[in-house]
């Protein structure tokens, strides 16, 4: 069964895995192409986006896509918008592979906004310091709140322009460790953390860290997404492709 991936999640890569083991399958990964090093994938791979949704109706025409698995990161939104257009106008069947949210727990302090500009509205006049993991492309609307001293971790380095002044910036890439969280909160006295809600545990880490300290974590809740199939976890994700691939007959699927 021929398929395609939308990537840039660690949940694309475990499914790319799973996929890579099964003959079943031939699968590819996309990625958009914003990271500089993507990590290596065990399937074949294409980088940049499509074109939109004709671009994308293009591709999965031309490369006689059977199966569309939506892979991308809970806040790439368009992308996921132009997967399910795409899929609607090529009949080809669609699966959103969705990470839940993380929820809060007992003793969290979380003030929850709908994007980018309340986030930064929300940390108040009073300069603080704050840790910033939010992308690096999303970094502007705290320009205009330059009282605050930014700690800013994403996994390429923002270009200087978004920086705010004093700000520091750490580029790595996740799991993050709790103790290594427990070291950053309190080096750099972190009064305030600011992230997206993307769920999964490869950065959940530094809510723990937080919740420990008794810091206020500013959440940005995740863009409300167009209805589709969904999975929770690749597993699942695999579980739909078998079931898929069990009701193709083969001369369908051009074997
Ligand atoms: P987006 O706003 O939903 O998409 C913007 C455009 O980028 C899309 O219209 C598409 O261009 C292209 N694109 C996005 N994902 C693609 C993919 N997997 N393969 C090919 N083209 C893709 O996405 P974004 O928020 O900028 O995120 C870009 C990538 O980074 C995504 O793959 C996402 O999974 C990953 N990522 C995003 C975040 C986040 O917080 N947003 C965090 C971690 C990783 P065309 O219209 O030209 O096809």
């Amino acid at each position: 069964m021929r398929m395609l991936i939308l990537g840039g999640s660690s949940e694309a890569s475990a499914l790319a895995r799973l996929l890579a083991a099964d003959a079943r399958f031939k699968a590819t990964l996309s990625l958009a192409g914003v990271t500089r090093e993507p990590l290596p994938a065990p399937i074949p791979q294409r980088v940049g986006g499509f074109g939109g949704v004709a671009g994308l109706v293009a591709y999965l025409r031309a490369e006689r896509v059977e199966a569309l698995v939506d892979a991308t990161h809970p806040f790439a939104r368009q992308m996921s918008m132009n997967a399910v257009a795409a899929s609607e106008r090529t009949g080809v069947p669609l699966l959103q592979l969705l990470r839940p949210p993380w929820t809060s727990v007992e003793g969290d302090h979380w003030v929850p906004v709908a994007d980018m500009h309340a986030a930064a509205a929300a940390l108040g006049e009073a300069p603080r310091r704050v840790f910033l993991t939010v992308g690096r492309k999303e970094l502007a609307p705290f320009l205009a709140q330059p009282q605050h001293r930014y700690v800013i971790r994403s996994v390429d380095p923002p270009p200087p322009e978004l920086m705010p002044r004093d700000s520091l910036a750490i580029a790595a890439r996740g799991p993050f460790a709790l103790e290594d969280e427990r070291r950053l909160l309190a080096e750099h006295e972190i009064e305030v953390l600011v992230t997206k809600n993307s769920g999964g545990g490869a950065t959940a880490a530094k809510l723990r860290a937080a919740r420990e300290r008794e810091l206020p974590v500013v959440m940005v809740e995740r863009p409300v997404l167009p209805l589709a199939e969904r999975a929770a976890d690749p597993d699942a994700a695999l579980a739909w492709l078998l079931r898929l691939h069990a009701g193709t007959p083969a001369q369908l699927r051009g074997v």
